[in-house]
Order: C-alpha cells, then sequence, then structure tokens
C-alpha cells in the first residue's frame, strides 16, 4: 500500500478483501431462482449432452458412402424428435428425420429437405453430403465429467440454462448474505411524513438498497437514526447480532454532529479512509462483533459511488465469489466531446452521458452539475466518466474510460 495519506480505490478494495472471509455456509437453490448466486460446489456434468447423435435440420437420414450428389434413394420411414425406435436403413435407403429426432444407428448423414427433390417415396440428392453432416453428435454440447463451474462462479442466465439441461433442479450455492442498512441524520424524514422547517427525505437507503439488490442479498431496512450516540450504539449493538454487513450513510466526517466515529471507535475496530475517489471519501470501513461495517458519506452521490466501487467488491468477496478482478465493472473507452479542466489528486466518477454515433464510436459528455449532493444529474447520467487520479486537463477528443450504469438501460 502506498504511503500516502490517501488510499488509492484499488488499495482500498484489496485490504478490504484481505480483511475479510466468504461466508461457508450453503443451501440448496432452485435453479430457476439461481441467477445472481454464488457456486459452493463445482459442477461436473453427470451425463452427455446431447444424450444421443440427433439430427441438426429436418431432412433425410442416409448412410454417407450413398451421399453422392445425383444418387436417387428409396425413403423407407421416418423419425421424429423423442422416437426411441430405430429403423434400419440399408445401402440405398433413407428415411425422413425432424430436427432432434435420434439419428438411426445405419445412418451417419442427414441432408436437408431442401437440397433433395422427392417424388412419392424417392429422393434424389441435389448436394454431396459427407460423414456427419447436419448431426449433433453425442456429448458435443457437454461431456460426461466435465467440469462446467468452479465453486465461486456467479451464476448468469444462460448458465441457469446449461444446468437445466443437465436435469438438475437444484444447485449448491452460499447463502445469502443479510445486510442491514441505516441512515443517519436529525434532518433525515421517511417518505410519507410531513417536512419540518431544515428538515430534508431520506433518499440514500433507497439508491444503496436498488444497487444491492442486483447482488441477491437480503437487506434489513434498520431505520433513520438521530445523531445521538446512544441511539446509534443501540442500533448497532442490536444490528451485529444477526447481520453479515452493516451498512451506514452520513456522519462519517468530522462535523460536531458526526457520531458514528467516536460509537464504532468503542463497539469495534473501524478505520476511517480517506480513498482517492471523488465524490466518496470519507468511507468507514472495520468489524462490529461478527459484522463487516462500511460507513459510507450521507451526500447521496457520495453514498451511491462508495456503494458501488466499495461496497460491492466487499459484497461479492464475501459471497465466495472468485476471480474477481480488482476493477471489478465493466469499462469501455469513449471519446471526451469537450476540454475539462481540474485540480489532479483523486479518481474522478463523473456523472455522464454517452452515445454511439453512426460511426459507432461511443461519445460522452459530462453533465454540467456534479457537486455531491446533486441527483438530478445522476438520474440524466447513464454512465460514470472516470477522471484519472493524476490527469489535470482533458482535451476534446481525448479518449476517457466510462463505466455503463446499465449496458441493456436507457442509452439517452
Ligand atoms: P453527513 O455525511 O452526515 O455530514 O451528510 C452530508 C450531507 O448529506 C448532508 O447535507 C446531509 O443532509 C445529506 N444526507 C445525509 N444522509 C442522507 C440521506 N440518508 N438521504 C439524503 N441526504 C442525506
Ligand atoms: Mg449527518
Amino acid at each position: 500500500m502506498s504511503n500516502s495519506p490517501w488510499l488509492s480505490l484499488s488499495d482500498a478494495i484489496a485490504t478490504m478483501q484481505s480483511q475479510t472471509q466468504p461466508v461457508s455456509g450453503s443451501e440448496k437453490a432452485e435453479i430457476k431462482a439461481a441467477v445472481g448466486r454464488v457456486l459452493a460446489q463445482p459442477v461436473i456434468a453427470s451425463l452427455n449432452v446431447p444424450p444421443c447423435n440427433n439430427s441438426a435440420m429436418d431432412g433425410y437420414a442416409l448412410k454417407s458412402s450413398d451421399g453422392q450428389a445425383g444418387n436417387t434413394l428409396q425413403v423407407v420411414g421416418s423419425v421424429f424428435a423423442g422416437d426411441s425406435e430405430q429403423p434400419a436403413v440399408l445401402a440405398g435407403q433413407c428415411v425422413r428425420i425432424m430436427t432432434g429426432a435420434p439419428i438411426p444407428t445405419d445412418c451417419d448423414a442427414v441432408i436437408i429437405q431442401e437440397n433433395v427433390s422427392r417424388e412419392d417415396n424417392k429422393i434424389t440428392l441435389q448436394t454431396h453430403t459427407a460423414p456427419q453432416a447436419n448431426i449433433r453428435l453425442t456429448g458435443s454440447d457437454i461431456t460426461q465429467g466435465d467440469q462446467l463451474f468452479t465453486a465461486g462462479h456467479r451464476l448468469t442466465a444462460t448458465d441457469t440454462m446449461l444446468l437445466s439441461s443437465l436435469g438438475l433442479a437444484t444447485v449448491d450455492v452460499y447463502r445469502k448474505l443479510t445486510i442491514g442498512l441505516l441512515a443517519t441524520g436529525d434532518e433525515l424524514v421517511e417518505a410519507g411524513n410531513p417536512l419540518a422547517v431544515g428538515q430534508i427525505y431520506e433518499s440514500n437507503r433507497t439508491g444503496v438498497t436498488a444497487l444491492l439488490q442486483n447482488w441477491q442479498v437480503h437487506i434489513k431496512n434498520l431505520g433513520i437514526v438521530a445523531d445521538k450516540p446512544e441511539t446509534l450504539k443501540q442500533v448497532l449493538q442490536t444490528a451485529q447480532q444477526d447481520c453479515d454487513v452493516i451498512i451506514s450513510s452520513g456522519g462519517v466526517s468530522v462535523g460536531d454532529a458526526d457520531f458514528v466515529k467516536p460509537v464504532l471507535d468503542e463497539l469495534g475496530e473501524i478505520g476511517f479512509w480517506k480513498v482517492a475517489i471523488k465524490p466518496g471519501k470519507p468511507f468507514a470501513f472495520g468489524r462490529l462483533g461478527n459484522a463487516v461495517f462500511c460507513g459510507l458519506p450521507g451526500n447521496p452521490v457520495s453514498a451511491c459511488v462508495t456503494t458501488e466501487q466499495l461496497v460491492v467488491p466487499v459484497i461479492r468477496h464475501l459471497q465466495g465469489e472468485t476471480g474477481l478482478a480488482n476493477g471489478h465493472r465493466l469499462t469501455l473507452k469513449a471519446q471526451l466531446t469537450g476540454d475539462i479542466r481540474r485540480r489532479a489528486g483523486r479518481l474522478d466518477f463523473q456523472r455522464a452521458v454517452f452515445s454511439q454515433n453512426e460511426a459507432g464510436t461511443l461519445m460522452v459528455t459530462p453533465l454540467a452539475k456534479q457537486s455531491s449532493g446533486v441527483m438530478t444529474s445522476f438520474s440524466q447520467a447513464n454512465c460514470y466518466m472516470l477522471i484519472p487520479a493524476e490527469a489535470d486537463e482533458l482535451k476534446s477528443g481525448d479518449w476517457v474510460d466510462i463505466q455503463p450504469f446499465s449496458i441493456a438501460g436507457k442509452l439517452n
């Protein structure tokens, strides 16, 4: 780790991952509900897929030794998907066959129906048919005994389809994490209640909950907690008994109402970090009993950026996911549409809009309002635009890194 009083994002992630242990408990999850869960056991294929040679097309199964263009063959039967009987096929003969139907043992090729002319019970081949043509061979997708996934793999939608093709109804996954979420601040009011002078509606728990919902966790709402050390202490002491992770927002600075530090110093082992990202500092990390504690800054944009960039990598590690790259987010290159001057020092996650021009190039424009309290620009943005810590000037046309909020989401 560097000696700078600032911690780089990658050092912060590496430190958090090295100081925390993945969960060990596992459970069975229904395959259909397993997307996003992390495998607790490797998956070894218990059978071949496909389990037998079958036709990739609608056509005629034949012996490839009869497969010369111009040959006329007699159609002696037909096989459909699901048939288990095998018609005998002699030299000079063929059978009608449908996609997915088992290839008769006497045949070794299929000609597609578009490449024959048929008259009564005879077909004439219009093209040459080579051995294995249009046949899906036994085990060509999955071979029995293959390791399909290692433990620590997070399942995608297509993975679950693959597991279903093996006939599996459930998989062994690590148990879900319980994440306690609280917001600190005397000024905060729950939606649905009237606002008094000086108060604002609480929004961080909504943003953080939405971001964490992608990661298959149980979220426990610990409410809004007043800026009173005793109240905060009580809430944290109760929460640490049944939460794997406790996330708080607000109160981690050095203001007169910032009680998170003294309370946590008393209750657990917490470090107060200045992570060199903007927005984002300060950030608290440590342990409260058996729970991992993450203290987010109170400004809504900072709370979300630190959740995505710092908390999510720890959650993924705790969930048992392996092979996590340090920079865990998909990063693309886009061309900047204007000049930027700024003070170097921190990796800046600017809220920006990217789009694709007619040539297919990604173009990115940062939004005007970059204050960490401004939620409108966050909502208008469709990506983060990253400005490296050392850069003090960027020019129109420079290539910069962007992290799309959602590939499938809005492309403004
Ligand atoms: P703090 O980190 O507690 O000093 O808060 C920084 C700023 O963020 C203040 O303007 C707070 O009012 C605001 N803030 C803190 N927590 C929340 C929250 N949960 N929802 C909306 N704004 C918040
Ligand atoms: Mg506060």
